[in-house]
């Protein structure tokens, strides 16, 4: 038997990287492990369709068991990668075996950071299978406080009203999501959440997590049945670390995703890579489909440079939230219909980098296409023009 590929985490990352390598004709063996024992899944719908209970595991697995056998993947599932030792292209599994590799990925994504404190009324959301426990407890009446202000916070704050919680969501920062939105998107979400019902708490600092109630620095107390806390995620770096590989805030790649050692590759959230010279992660669907497409496309001696757009989108309500690119310098807007907004970022040339859309349902998935195309056009614009609702991005792409 060939030495195979192997990759290492079973998340979307690593599930696409897999299907890539077969669709692109890797007919050697290949061998896709996971901790979790689910098949590879993607994981938007944790805080929106699965907790809603419109969809299910099944609905959102990147395939099927069947599909994997056919394609002849061996999918370890529910064994952890224990240790990595790159000089000798060789990992062991939590169950003792060690198997030999040709190539690697590494797809470990993260786990949700944790507060000290652990307690049963504390639940967390990075997993399927903590999906399904915060699910059973989102009762209607059920008094919900969510810690964090972030994406993942304000969307199970929006599923546990729709399912009829009393939810406060306490965020230590001056503004929602501030880590990556604009203000004027912060604001439109805070609006949002307040209309809706929700109790939105910025600026405040906790003290500690009781049985019935979360208590505030401050000294205020406030009653709960139920905290979910949504304060990050930690990636999984401890076994890129423990093997000596380059490790910054994620495993450190090169422009090709690959690691400090010559035949390892990083794809996904775990991942650290340098965009526009600076080394970030993205914790994005976008990033997981693109980078993990791309690492078996370089697995297979592509020697490909990975410049893919930036991206993500947040649904909350019936309003969703879609960006693109790079969300940094001069800021031109413009008025959606429904009372959307659609920010613009261009460079000191005035070609745009990246945009920030806003809307109700997902009307605003057409405009950050049309941005994208722009962005990829490179051509200057003029800000009166882009701010104007009624001159279609179309019009000017076509200049
Ligand atoms: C609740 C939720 C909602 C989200 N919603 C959105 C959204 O609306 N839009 C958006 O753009 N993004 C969203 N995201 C982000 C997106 O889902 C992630 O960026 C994406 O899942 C990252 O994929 P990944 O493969 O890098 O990591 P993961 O999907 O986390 O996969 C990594 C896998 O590796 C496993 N693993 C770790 N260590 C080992 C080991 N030693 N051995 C074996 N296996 C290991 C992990 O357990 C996991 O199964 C959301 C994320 C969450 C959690």
């Amino acid at each position: 038997m060939n030495t195979p590929l192997i990759i290492v985490g079973a998340g979307h990352a690593g599930g696409r990287a897999a299907l890539t390598l077969r669709e692109e004709g890797y007919s050697g063996r290949l061998i896709l492990i996971g901790d979790e024992p689910h098949l590879p899944y993607e994981r938007p719908p944790l805080s929106k369709g699965l907790l809603q209970g419109s969809t299910d595991l099944a609905g959102y697995s990147l395939c099927d068991s069947d599909r994997l056998t056919e394609l002849g993947i061996e999918h370890i599932a529910g064994n952890p990668v224990t240790q990595l030792q790159p000089e000798q292209h060789r990992l062991q599994l939590a169950d003792g075996q060690w198997l030999p590799y040709a190539g690697l990925l590494l797809a470990t994504g993260g786990r949700a950071r944790r507060l000290p404190q652990e307690q049963a009324n504390v639940l967390y959301l990075r997993t399927h299978d903590e999906a399904l426990a915060l699910r059973s407890a989102l009762k209607p009446g059920a008094r919900l406080v969510v810690v964090g202000g972030g994406f993942i916070g304000l969307e199970v704050a929006a599923t546990a009203r729709g399912l009829g919680c009393e939810v406060t969501v306490l965020e230590a920062g001056p503004r929602l999501a501030g880590r990556v939105l604009p203000p004027a998107i912060s604001q439109a979400l805070l609006d949002l959440h307040r209309q809706q019902g929700v109790e939105v708490r910025l600026n405040v600092a906790l003290e500690s997590i009781q049985a019935d109630a979360v208590l505030l620095m401050d000294g205020q107390r406030v009653p709960c049945d139920l905290v979910v806390v949504g304060i990050g995620m930690q990636p999984n770096i401890e076994l890129a670390t423990a093997a000596g590989l380059e490790v910054g805030q994620g495993i450190r790649v090169d422009a090709h995703l690959r690691t400090s050692a010559p035949d390892i590759y990083a794809a996904g959230d775990v991942c650290e890579f340098r965009l526009d010279g600076v080394y970030q992660r993205q914790e994005t669907w976008r990033n997981a489909e693109a980078q993990g497409r791309h690492a078996a496309l370089n697995l297979l001696g592509r020697e490909l440079a990975y410049d893919a757009l930036p991206g993500f989108w947040s649904d909350q309500y019936d309003w969703g939230l879609q960006t693109v690119g790079v969300m940094t310098s001069t800021v031109a807007s413009r008025e959606l219909p429904g009372g959307g907004l659609l920010l613009f970022y261009l460079d000191t040339a005035l070609r745009l980098q990246g945009a920030c859309g806003w809307a109700p349902g997902n009307s605003v998935a057409k405009d950050i296409k049309l941005c994208e195309r722009l962005i990829s056009a490179g051509i200057p614009l003029n800000t009166a023009s882009l701010a104007d609702p009624e001159l279609s991005l179309k019009h000017l792409l076509r200049g």
